[in-house]
């Protein structure tokens, strides 16, 4: 399950931290050292770049009471009691997913595509449920029910700091122009799942058993570029197209296979480049 796959993360990633071995990145605020030092053009990283508090905004709740009322008339199901922040977090990714895709309905059948294949027909549209439930993995796509779920120690910031840290998020094979919460890269990272295996579920459905996503990225994205070094394809394909949706720049390669990407998304995985 997804959700094991996030746990093995975690606990490589504070390994990793704790034994000094932090790979490209470094820890937080940790000094840049030699062996850090990366081949690749890039401008100075934000001092700060990762959050784990959510933005104390001002929400006018009538209007994400309409911006939720139109993602639920695409076909995107909201279950659980969400506080404004939250939601505004939620259907801010979710526009930021559609912009990618270039089409709201496009993003939701997609979605929908991976909902169906996943729950053997029974279930067709996309549930992100808010559960009071605690613990790790603080989100986690389900396939079987077709929902993701976004836990109470999700919206903890005390929780996500100690357990969760993407080290690639402060080094030098990205470019964030603004602040990134930890709470929005792992919900792009879950909608990143579904939209994998959505794009999978289409490729089956129209007889190409060969589609392999995994495979062009392997073959596209070298290794020591990988958001997730040591874990399989899918989970650091899913990152991928979830910073790709939060607007956070990464490396010519990764450009390349993003433009490869756009033509599944357009056209239909019958037209792959
Ligand atoms: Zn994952």
């Amino acid at each position: 399950m997804n959700g094991n796959r996030i746990v093995r993360w975690i606990t490589r990633i504070v390994i990793a931290i704790v034994v000094g071995s932090v790979g490209l990145s470094g820890g937080v605020g940790a000094p840049a050292s030699a062996s850090q030092v990366v081949n690749v053009d890039v401008e100075p990283q934000l001092a700060s770049s990762i959050t784990y508090e959510l933005d104390d905004q001002y929400i006018d709740l009538d209007a994400q009471n309409d911006r939720r009322q139109v993602w639920h008339d695409r076909g995107i199901r909201f279950k659980g009691s969400w506080q404004p922040e939250e939601m505004a977090l939620a259907l801010d990714i979710l526009d930021a997913f559609g912009e990618v895709v270039g089409d709201d309905e496009r993003l939701v059948a997609i979605l929908e595509a991976a909902v169906r294949a996943k729950s053997f027909g029974f279930k067709r549209h996309l549930t992100l449920e808010r559960k009071s439930s605690w613990g790790l993995p603080a989100a986690v796509w389900y396939g079987l029910p077709g929902k993701i779920v976004l836990n109470d120690s999700l919206f903890d910031a005390q929780f996500v700091y100690d357990n969760y840290y993407w080290s690639f998020l402060e080094g030098a094979y990205v470019t964030l122009d603004r602040e990134v919460s930890m709470q929005e890269a792992i919900i792009a990272h879950e909608i990143g799942h579904v939209f994998i295996d959505g794009l999978h579920a289409e490729a089956r459905s129209e007889g190409d058993r060969d589609l392999s996503l995994e495979a062009l990225y392997d073959a596209v994205v070298p290794p020591e570029q990988l958001p997730h070094t040591g874990y399989v394809t899918n989970e650091n394909l899913a990152t991928e197209l979830g910073v790709w949706a939060l607007g956070i720049g990464r490396t010519t390669e990764v450009d390349a296979l993003r433009t490869r990407l756009v033509v599944r998304f357009d056209t239909g995985v019958a037209a792959v480049p």
